[in-house]
């Protein structure tokens, strides 16, 4: 499954259950809605840094190259710990905690963001192993924009009680997604079976220009009928003065 499929299917879900969570639990406005919707969809790439060569390890260039490889390491390799309930519960309880501490929020929010926006852009090709390139320099740039716009919402004073809540269904999203793909997922970890709700291997050019457009479509649609209101509501937020 392509990046893109993971983090639009993860904001389309968390799109469709903010709005229930806004009316009957707890009152979300436009803004953190707005920002949970992205890191949502940066927290469905999350499971996937366990992969050093992945679109996700190459967000931040070699910040997060070094960071895939670290996880890489101590989940025991890809589709291991992290695709599993066990690494569901550390990502939502370390996002949990996180949210207690103004600085910790800034490098969630600025991880998710940077995922989720970077799962957008075309795939750089592969470089040669070892060599800094243009795409490295790229990547710094996005994890310095990114902690800026991250460093700014957390310090705006804005309610931002929803990151957990993205966080824990952005995982949980890219779990249920490679569930539908042929090599299945562990949910079970330490146990190494492995479940499988479908055998969906759509191929690349299918889920790039079918796929992709229908989730784009997916998430307008929940936005238009849900959060109708909460777009000009947003926009007006965002207006510079
Ligand atoms: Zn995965």
């Amino acid at each position: 499954m392509m990046g893109p499929t993971h983090a639009l299917s993860a904001a389309g879900v968390f799109l469709a259950v903010s709005f229930p969570i806004s009316h009957y639990v707890h009152h979300l406005g436009p803004l953190p809605a707005a920002v949970g919707t992205i890191v949502a969809a940066g927290a469905g790439l999350l499971p996937d840094l366990d992969h050093p060569s992945a679109s996700p390890a190459r967000a931040f260039g070699p910040i997060s190259q070094t960071a895939a490889r670290i996880v890489c390491a101590v989940s025991g390799g890809h589709r291991h710990a992290t695709h599993s309930l066990v690494g569901l519960a550390v990502f939502t309880a370390g996002a949990v905690a996180a949210s207690f501490n103004v600085w910790a929020l800034t490098v969630l929010i600025w991880l998710c963001m940077g995922l989720g926006v970077r799962a957008l852009w075309r795939r750089p090709p592969n470089r040669p192993n070892g060599r800094l390139d243009y795409r490295d320099v790229a990547g710094l740039v996005h994890a310095a924009v990114a902690f800026f716009i991250a460093f700014r919402l957390t310090h705006a004073g804005i309610d931002l009680w929803v990151v957990p809540v993205a966080v824990g269904v952005g995982y949980f999203v890219h779990l249920a997604g490679d569930s539908m793909t042929e090599s299945g997922v562990n949910w079970l970890w330490p146990d190494r079976r492995r479940f499988r709700i479908a055998s969906i291997d759509t191929g690349k050019s299918v889920e790039r220009w079918v796929v992709v457009p229908a989730l784009y479509v997916g998430i307008a649609a929940v936005v238009y009928v849900t959060h109708g209101t909460w777009v000009p509501a947003l926009l007006h937020t965002i207006k510079p003065e």
